[in-house]
């Protein structure tokens, strides 16, 4: 055999692939994953950390409640600790009518599992006594977090490796095709690696490699703005965001133990996907100091120690590309994850596996079928009460 082949060749070495790679080991199947960088380099490793189930689209909640289990056993799972902390997740709102929305959300079947509390006037500013005046109410996830984003990937690579997948950093794809029963897979220094099943977790240059199987995506690629404070006394361990449809408005934070507040939110800024380069603008860090004086005014005064974005891919629909090819036997995607990728990481590892490993998920990834790019006209499973949530941020 050669050194080049393997049962599943991975494209991707972010949350998504080296959780795959983790998951496909876990199930037998031999493993190469090729990182044109080093693991965990783009937003698997500088997003904001949240690990919040609640605001999802309704039809993403059964991937994110499979996630959440694993996020809870990842210590035993990949003996490895990414300082997840289910310190509770809370959606504020500044409007009256926003809190229909909230409630709507909260009463919704499939959230049943997030145990959430809607908590307004009074009761709310007793709880929380830091928030600012012009909250009216908050949609309260007891059980949804945080973690940190600069472990996970590089993690899961590691549990990968000690379970014998062969994970390659410094390895650019350039090519992908499928000859006879076997992809190929050629790379920018000519390597070639063999496989009888691909899949592809290229992030924000995923659709690159899907075109050259005739599958295109409209993906854009954008970066969202995150900074983060001098540490303080540790006193808020719940995530907090606004739930807004004003995009100015879009502020969320989370206090690690250490003390500093991480702060994300505000207008994206376009990244150059040449030299991949995700850029903060000056503009975002005032706007962010202004709606953090709304929502936390404590925070006015602290300093800010660090700004930086990252380069994240959104579809039309915000929602991610995941599952089986529409056309090409053996070939799998899961990308375009719209900013709300890193929960879900373990999860669509686990059903990455299984769905490979089996031909089928227990879990429903309907709404995320590349079908509705590639054959608009092709009924899907995807029910218009699925979205209610789509396209919010926080
Ligand atoms: C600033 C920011 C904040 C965010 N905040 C949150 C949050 O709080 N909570 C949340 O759930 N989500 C959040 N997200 C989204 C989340 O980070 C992403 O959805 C998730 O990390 C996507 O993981 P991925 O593995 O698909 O992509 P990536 O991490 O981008 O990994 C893809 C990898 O593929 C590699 N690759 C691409 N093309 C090739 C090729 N041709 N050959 C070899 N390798 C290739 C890339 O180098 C990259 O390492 C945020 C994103 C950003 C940018």
């Amino acid at each position: 055999m050669s050194l080049n082949k393997s049962d599943v060749l991975i494209i991707g070495g972010g949350i998504m692939g080296t959780a795959s790679a983790f998951f496909l080991r876990e199930r037998g199947c031999s493993v190469t994953l090729l990182e044109r960088d080093h693991i965990g380099r783009y937003a698997s490793g500088v997003n904001f950390g949240n690990v919040r189930r609640q605001g999802r689209h309704l039809g993403q909640l059964e991937l994110a409640n499979r996630s959440y289990g694993l996020w809870k056993r990842l210590p035993q799972l990949i003996d490895d600790n990414l300082e997840f902390i289910a310190s509770g997740h809370m959606r504020v709102c500044y409007r009256e009518d926003e809190i229909s929305e909230l409630e709507a959300y909260a009463a919704a079947p499939q959230a049943r599992e997030l145990d959430l509390q809607i908590i307004t006037g009074q009761a709310l500013h007793q709880r929380f006594p830091f928030l600012g005046p012009e909250v009216k109410a908050g949609s309260y996830a007891p059980h949804d977090g945080h973690a940190n984003p600069r472990l996970a990937a590089p993690a899961f690579a590691r549990a990968a490796a000690r379970r014998n997948a062969r994970i390659e950093e410094q390895t650019d794809v350039q090519r992908v095709e499928k000859v006879n029963d076997e992809f190929h897979v050629i790379t920018v220094d000519g390597q070639r690696f063999t496989a009888r099943q691909l899949l592809i977790t290229a992030g924000a240059w995923g659709a690159k490699l899907s075109e050259q199987f005739g599958e295109t995506v409209p993906l854009e690629p954008n970066g969202p703005q995150m900074s983060v404070t001098e540490p303080v006394p540790y006193a808020l361990p719940t995530v907090i965001g606004v739930f807004t449809k004003i995009k100015e408005e879009v502020i969320y934070f989370r206090q690690i133990p250490r003390g500093n507040i991480i702060i994300g939110g505000g207008n994206r800024v376009k990244p150059d996907m040449v030299n991949r380069r995700a850029f903060f603008k000056p503009e975002s860090l005032l706007n962010q100091m202004k709606q953090m004086g709304r929502l936390l005014p404590g925070a006015s005064n602290l300093n800010i120690i660090r700004v930086w974005s990252g380069i994240e891919s959104y579809t039309p629909d915000s929602l991610p590309v995941m599952g089986p090819s529409s056309k090409v036997d053996g070939l799998f995607y899961a990308f375009g994850f719209c900013g709300h990728g890193f929960q879900l990481g373990p999860g669509v590892g686990d059903v990455m596996a299984e769905l490979i490993s089996t031909g089928s998920t227990s879990t429903s990834i309907s709404p995320f079928d590349i079908r509705r790019f590639t054959e608009p006209a092709a009924p899907l499973s995807h029910p218009q009460s699925d979205r209610l949530a789509a396209g919010r941020l926080i």
